[in-house]
């Protein structure tokens, strides 16, 4: 059967695949600088017989053609990016790029990706349909190495009817993984807003236009965007992390600067709230005798997972690992630029699991903690070979 050999495959390269990710590991390199990285993606390529062809840069897509006739396209995603961190580990595998750290696992994603392929490209004789292999730069930076693949065509010729990516995730267990149809995770816009007054003496307020108590009034009274505007059924997050009133005790600044990030699940909502959130910084501003400058930096879409596509996988995700091992996962307000292609195409974007609590293997993505229970290798390559050639109808 297609599922114990597929199984077996997993198993036998599981050393090789904990090679590459540790080669990964120590080599990190920064959102679309991955040059070294796309360099190796594309020699393993090579070393497997699988054609390839650059594409947004560092970017790589590999075809994989089963020799039994079908028509059938699916895509696999993986992102190979990695984050301006210091490495905490005292790991063999230690990132040897100084402050440069996979601490989102997309070594991890890479690695697994390129396992993957191996096992499809050795089952060729097996099956039928055309797997497109996506190594995708960018993913933590915008505008998103995932856009930037979509607009140079990465979705066309072949064009697949569906595209299935894996992200780590600490919070389960190696072994596992995690799912959820429909909508999963957030769009993220970044807020950046200037309110300006007249600064002057503390104990002269009459003289002065306070940009700071402008400022306190606008973080209050947008959050009232969230909590009167929205829809209460439809999750919305705004948050203000930086404010900057670089007055003194005595001294009123002239003017006060906001950062902030605004969080949804709706295209239409999304787009009502920027407008809603502008006007109403501005007039507050504005009522109050200052002025503010409110300016919004669209970041990725909301994600979603298509739900026939999602139920499908999952059923063969069950098949493969059984039925105890794929969890439900909750909504996650982060972001992720898998985002794009689940806008344009049916999409499946689903958790690995990578803890394990007796080994201490616990910590968050995006901390210098971070690692992974590389069991987990054998796993990520074996299931998502499984996934596409079962969605691909074999
Ligand atoms: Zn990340
Ligand atoms: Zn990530």
């Amino acid at each position: 059967m297609l599922k114990d050999k597929i199984r077996l495959l997993a198993e036998n390269i599981h050393g090789d695949v904990i090679i590459h990710r540790r080669f990964l590991h120590s080599n990190p390199e920064l959102s679309f600088q991955e040059y070294h990285t796309s360099a190796f993606v594309k020699s393993c390529l090579d070393e497997l017989g699988i054609s390839w062809h650059p594409l947004a840069g560092t970017g790589v897509v590999g075809i994989i053609k089963g020799d039994k006739p079908s028509d059938a396209v699916i895509a696999l995603r993986g992102d190979m990016d990695a984050l301006p961190i210091t490495e905490a580990n005292d790991v063999p595998y230690k990132s040897q790029n100084e402050g440069v750290m996979h601490a989102c696992g997309h070594d991890v994603h890479t690695s697994s990706l390129l396992g993957t392929a191996r096992i499809l490209q050795s089952l060729k004789a097996e099956f039928g349909g055309t797997v497109k292999l996506i190594f995708q730069p960018g993913e933590e930076k915008l505008p998103g190495g995932a856009n930037m693949m979509i607009q140079e065509g990465v979705l066309e010729n072949p064009k697949p009817q569906a595209i299935l990516g894996q992200h780590v995730m600490p919070l389960i267990k190696a072994g596992k993984i995690g799912m959820r149809a429909g909508k999963y995770m957030a769009s993220t816009d970044e807020i950046y807003v200037t309110v300006k007054g007249k600064g002057g003496h503390g104990a002269q307020p009459q003289q002065n236009i306070d940009p700071v108590v402008i400022a306190a009034n606008i973080i209050v009274s947008l959050q009232q965007i969230v909590s009167r505007a929205a829809d209460p059924r439809l999750p919305t997050v705004l948050s203000f992390g930086k404010v900057i009133a670089n007055g003194a005790t005595n001294v009123i600044p002239n003017e006060v600067y906001l950062e902030g990030t605004f969080r949804t699940l709706d295209e239409k909502w999304r787009a009502e709230a920027h407008l809603r959130m502008k006007k109403m910084a501005e007039s507050i501003a504005e009522g109050m005798g200052g002025s503010c400058e409110f300016n919004i930096v669209n970041g990725y879409p909301f994600l979603i997972n298509e739900e026939k596509l999602t139920a499908e996988v999952r059923g063969y995700a069950e098949d493969y690992l059984g039925k105890e091992n794929v969890e439900d996962l909750d909504i996650w307000m982060a972001a992720e630029d898998f985002a794009y292609y689940s806008q344009v195409t049916d999409a499946c974007f689903y958790r690995l699991g990578i803890r394990n609590e007796e080994r201490g293997i616990t910590s968050s993505v995006h901390t210098p903690t971070f690692d992974i229970d590389e069991t987990a290798l054998v796993c990520s390559t074996g299931l998502m070979a499984y996934l596409a050639v079962k969605r691909l109808g074999n």
